[in-house]
């Protein structure tokens, strides 16, 4: 039965992130939510044969059927990564499916709410370097209300009080960021890593929460070191273009993806930590 959801949830995740594709486009532009796609080259209305998510760029080898220009590789991509994390998020929560049924359905909505808000403030901030309020905003306070949500003996939905430390976690995490943007006037890192932190913390809890930023500071500075190296010996005569040390390199998706490896294999660095000594 489980192999049968995973399908169902991935194909479930592909759908949204077609979606999503809508609202991370749109938002740049200011169109709205509503009304139908269309191709950004000929502007031909776009039909159900075409808005079939990873189908349709598959079978039209990534280019309009209409007119044969290339489709962005970034609908794919959103589509396949939220299909992944939708079926990453049922395999986390499985186990409870049949022991405790209101939780489960609690914990994979918030799963999928989660990770969908994840999608885009990754792509967003991959795409333009800036995270907007409205998406860090959102994930704060869908972290922060979610921590009033308990289960009773009975695995029936109750009001938790969160401990004070709890409710403290996500201004915790985001502090170290605040003074990184006030001491380098925003040069080292924008307000808006600040701002996604507060989720982070609210989300994964204080322990857990370091470890994922940590870990995503070890993966962009891994990262960024590579992108150092190809553009020094690589790109040095290419018309005068290279990466800076600095804000260039969106900050966020690393930040996202320590959440990630927090949240889907419980990786908590204290704990590692602990191991060695
Ligand atoms: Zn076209």
């Amino acid at each position: 039965m489980n192999t049968v959801l995973i399908i169902f949830f991935a194909l479930f995740g592909a759908i949204i992130g077609s979606f999503l594709n809508v609202v991370i486009y749109r938002l740049n532009t200011g169109m709205s939510l509503g009304g139908r796609s269309k191709c950004f080259s000929c502007n031909t209305t776009l039909g159900a044969r075409d808005l079939v998510p990873v189908f349709s760029f598959v079978l039209a080898r990534g280019r309009c059927r209409h007119c044969g220009s290339k489709v962005s590789w970034q609908y794919i991509t959103v589509e396949l990564l939220t299909a992944l994390l939708f079926a990453g998020v049922f395999a986390v929560n499985s186990s409870m499916l049949l022991a405790a049924p209101a939780q489960f359905v609690v914990s994979t909505v918030y799963g999928l709410l989660v990770m969908s808000i994840l999608v885009v403030i990754m792509v967003y901030d991959f795409r333009h370097k800036i995270i907007p309020d409205m998406f860090s905003y959102t994930f704060a306070t869908v972290t922060f209300l979610a921590m009033f949500i308990g289960f009773d003996s009975l695995g029936e939905i109750s009001i938790a009080m969160p401990s004070f430390l709890s409710l403290s976690t996500g201004i915790i995490l985001a502090f170290p960021f605040y003074l990184l943007w006030l001491i380098s006037e925003g040069r080292w890192m924008g307000l808006g890593d600040a701002k996604l932190a507060l989720g982070i913390g609210w989300f994964l809890g204080l322990s857990l929460g370091a470890s994922a930023i940590i870990f995503g500071f070890w993966i962009g500075a891994v990262f960024s070191v590579c992108l150092l190296i190809v553009d020094k010996y690589f790109k040095k005569n290419h018309h005068g273009h290279s990466f800076g040390m600095k804000s260039e390199i969106p900050f966020a998706p690393f930040l996202i993806a320590g959440l990630l490896l927090a949240y889907f294999f419980g990786y908590n660095i204290f704990e590692s930590v602990g191991y060695l000594l």
